[in-house]
Order: structure tokens, then C-alpha cells, then sequence
């Protein structure tokens, strides 16, 4: 990746969304299990593997940069409830895939590790007795640590009963930083836990950071990234800090005079994509970075990337199930999404029925454009004759005026476009999601104060 041209990131910063899905979370509406069922029954890739999302929404410490849905709790009974009504969602959303191979799984949450490690046993069993999940050597199952909640032979347990991924929650390693977000933990008990992840042979090991926050400094991400550095993980994200208190109150415990300014935030984010990249990360795009020999970065260079609700996956030709509160699962054409309320997730499945209440359908026009999306954020590039194959059209005659609206994009070096297709250049990775917003049809003034900055 080039060097960061700090004038061009701060031209094109205006806000958007992530697009870890097409149409966004804004778009979805009031659905129900029966047009749920429908897409299951017609999904183009009926017969073919799945993804499963599981969330476990509780923590027992809060973070205050925290934009997440979760709750935070030390009653460790509110776990048992949960997962016997989890239970039940597993046992109405199973037979609707039946005889289908589960590839990929991932607990994210809030905190997974909130679970004991009875819970955690009890739970994969569950999983496994009513899904058909791959084994070792070709599944792919993470989990989401909080390493303040985990040692070596908790790490062992989550290793026997099937997970072979793990993803480290980090943010930084330095006290005042982690101090003023309220999450405190030393490189040492974090180094400790990783290699024990080595040794007991799970294949990758990502890191979450994030840049932006209270304290931070040029010199204080240096001093954390060659700490993630040393213990090398296979998968860096580094996630920008939107301070939205007033949508998140959790921030509201972050004093804004303590943050970063603009113009230092984009030199911390700067300063550390040039220290990974110095020392062999690729920059798969969107914040997330990868060594060259990690399937993200052989994905992208094959050209199957794939972009999710959990970020970057390998595993494009997927349906993916998500169970739990908040969950968002996309099955065929839909997306669709369980209550957000916990109380109203537990009436509907006492009730006996999925716990769906709103999503979308992607119709012909959204399909083209997230095909557009996805290929732009996943590969840096469209080629014009694969689109013509899958749908039936010539991009030039469907999106002229999207394809017109990137010229100031090309004038900036940003992406190049000719007869074959569009490419991201090196410069525009940054700001690929400002490409892809080109081609985003609900991009209203509304809708776009709903999201972050870009960068
Ligand atoms: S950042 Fe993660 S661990 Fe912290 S409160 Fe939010 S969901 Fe919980």
C-alpha cells in the first residue's frame, strides 16, 4: 500500500456506512418468519454449506468506547436463562437446514467468554447434535475473548470442544489509555494467553485495536502495534472510534477534550498502517489487515473475498444463520433480524416462534448494486464482463450516472476506470468505502448523518 496522502482522506471524509451488508440495518423494515421461510426454501444456494453466527450479549465490565449492543452484568444466572431460550431458537431455525454443512461458525457478542466453561461445553454440544457441523480440518469456528476473562486452561476447554479460531479483544496496551475506557489488562497476562492459543494449536489468532481513543498519541500506538507486532497475530483490526454519546451513552463516560484531535487521529491511523504494512501485514481493506499467507489475503488475491456482519470472510458462497438477541442472519435474498430487546426476543420464542421482527429483501436492482459493493470493498475492483455473465447487463447501461460520478474520484487517482472494469487504486483503498457509496441507492442526506466518518 502507498503512503497515506493525508490531504485526500480528510477531502473525501464525510460519513457512511460499513457495508457489511447491502441494503444497510437503515433499510430494514417489519418482517416476519413466514417471508423468513420463503427465502430459506428458495435460496439459490439451498443444499449448499452455512455459517452460523451465535450471540451471547453479556459482559461483566463496560467499556465506555462501547457501541455495541450487550448487557452488562455480573449475575451469572442471566446466562443460564438466555441460553435455554437459545436452545429453543436452535430448535425451530435447525430443521430448516437440514442436511447442510455447517463450515463456518463464530460466537460474538458482547462477551462469549461470559459463559463458563460448562455453558460453553453445553452449548457447542447443543449446536452439534442439531446442526451438521465440518470437522476440524475443514470448519472454521471462532470465538470473541475478552482476555481479562480467560487463561490457559480455559483456553484448552474452548479448544477441545471444537473452536479452532480465536479473536482477541486488545483496543491498546497503553494505562492511560486503557484506563480512561475502563478496560484494563497487561500485555504480559494478553502475551501469555496468545502463545498458550499457540500451543494448543488453534490456526489463527486475529487482535482487535482501535485508533482514536482518549490518550492516544502518535507515540502510544506505536508502543502498542510493536507489542501486537511481537505477538503475531495472523489478523490485525483496527477500528476507527466514532464518539457518538449521544446515541451510545456508554461514552458519554469519556471526556471529548482527552480525545485525539481530527488531524492527530489521521496521523495515528496513518503512522499505523505504514508500521504493519513495514512489517509484512496487507492491508485487506476496511481496517482490517492480514499476513500474506492468512486466507483473507489468499481470498482476496483469488478473488473471493466475502463481506459479512462479522467483517471480512472466506466463505462467500455461505447462507448465514444467526442466532440469538440482535442477530442478523442472511438466507437467500433477505436479511433478517431478531428483537434487539431481550424480553421481546424471549416472548416470541416462548411463543414458539422465531424470533425475527424486521429485515429486507434484496430485490434485482440491490442485488446488482451489492454485487458492485462487494466486489469493490472485497477485491479493490469490477470486472465488467463477469457482471454482464451473472446478471444479463452491461453496468455501463445500468449505472451510467454512478459510473459518471466517479470521475472526480479518477481525477484524484482514486480508481481507475476502462473498458474492463473499475479498479480501486492503491491510493483510493482508504476510501473505498466513498467508491462504494457511489453506487448505494438510499444514500440520502438522513441516511448518511446516521453513520460514522469513514475514516
Ligand atoms: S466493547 Fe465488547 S466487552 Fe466491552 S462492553 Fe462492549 S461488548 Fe462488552
Amino acid at each position: 500500500m502507498s503512503k497515506v496522502d493525508l490531504d485526500l482522506i480528510q477531502k473525501y471524509d464525510v460519513k457512511g456506512p460499513r457495508y457489511t451488508s447491502y441494503p444497510t440495518a437503515l433499510q430494514f423494515h417489519p418482517l416476519n418468519e413466514g417471508e423468513y421461510q420463503k427465502a430459506v426454501s428458495t435460496s439459490h444456494r439451498a443444499g449448499g454449506p452455512l455459517s452460523l453466527y451465535v450471540h451471547i450479549p453479556f459482559c461483566r465490565h463496560l467499556c465506555y468506547y462501547c457501541a455495541c449492543s450487550k448487557i452488562v452484568t455480573r449475575d451469572k444466572s442471566k446466562a443460564t436463562r438466555y441460553l435455554s431460550f437459545l436452545k429453543r431458537e436452535i430448535e425451530m431455525q435447525a430443521p430448516l437446514f437440514a442436511g447442510r454443512k455447517v463450515t463456518q461458525l463464530h460466537w460474538g457478542g458482547g462477551t462469549p467468554t461470559f459463559l463458563d466453561d460448562d455453558q460453553i461445553q453445553d452449548l457447542m454440544q447443543f449446536i452439534g447434535s442439531h446442526f451438521d457441523l465440518a470437522d476440524d480440518a475443514t470448519g472454521e469456528f471462532g470465538i470473541e475473548i475478552d482476555p481479562r476473562t480467560v487463561d490457559a486452561e480455559r483456553l484448552a476447554c474452548i479448544r477441545e470442544v471444537g473452536f479452532n479460531r480465536l479473536s482477541f479483544g486488545v483496543q491498546d496496551f497503553a494505562p492511560k489509555v486503557q484506563k480512561a475506557v475502563n478496560r484494563v489488562q497487561s500485555f504480559e497476562s494478553t502475551r501469555d494467553i496468545v502463545e498458550a492459543a499457540r500451543k494448543l494449536g488453534f490456526q489463527s489468532v486475529s487482535i482487535d485495536l482501535i485508533y482514536g481513543l482518549p490518550f492516544q498519541t502518535r507515540e502510544t500506538m506505536v508502543d502498542t502495534l510493536r507489542q501486537v507486532i511481537v505477538l503475531s497475530p495472523d489478523r490485525i483490526s483496527l477500528y476507527n472510534y466514532a464518539h457518538l454519546p449521544e446515541r451510545f451513552t456508554p461514552q458519554k463516560r469519556i471526556n471529548v477534550i482527552d480525545l485525539p484531535r481530527a488531524d492527530e487521529k489521521l496521523s495515528i491511523l496513518a503512522l499505523a498502517i505504514e508500521q504493519l504494512t513495514t512489517v509484512g501485514y496487507r492491508y485487506i481493506g476496511m481496517d482490517h489487515f492480514a499476513k500474506p499467507d492468512d486466507e483473507l489475503a489468499r481470498a482476496q488475491s483469488a478473488g473471493n473475498l466475502h463481506r459479512n456482519f462479522q467483517g471480512y470472510s472466506t466463505h462467500a458462497d455461505c447462507d448465514m444463520v444467526a442466532l440469538g438477541v440482535t442477530a442478523i442472519s442472511q438466507v437467500g435474498e433477505i436479511y433478517a433480524q431478531n428483537a434487539k430487546d431481550l424480553d421481546e426476543y424471549e416472548a416470541l420464542i416462548d411463543d414458539g416462534r422465531l424470533a425475527i421482527i424486521k429485515g429486507v429483501e434484496i430485490d434485482a436492482d440491490d442485488q446488482r448494486r451489492r454485487a458492485i459493493i462487494m466486489a469493490l470493498i472485497c477485491q479493490f475492483e469490477l470486472d465488467f464482463a463477469e457482471f454482464a455473465e451473472r446478471f444479463g447487463a452491461d453496468i455501463r447501461d445500468c449505472y451510467a450516472a454512478e459510473i459518471a460520478a466517479l470521475e472526480p474520484m479518477m481525477r484524484d487517482e482514486l480508481v481507475q476506470i476502462d473498458d474492463s472494469g473499475i479498479r480501486v487504486t492503491d491510493k483510493g483503498r482508504l476510501l473505498v468505502r466513498n467508491v462504494c457509496m457511489v453506487f448505494d441507492r438510499y444514500l440520502g442526506e438522513v441516511q448518511t448523518s446516521r453513520y460514522s466518518k469513514a475514516i
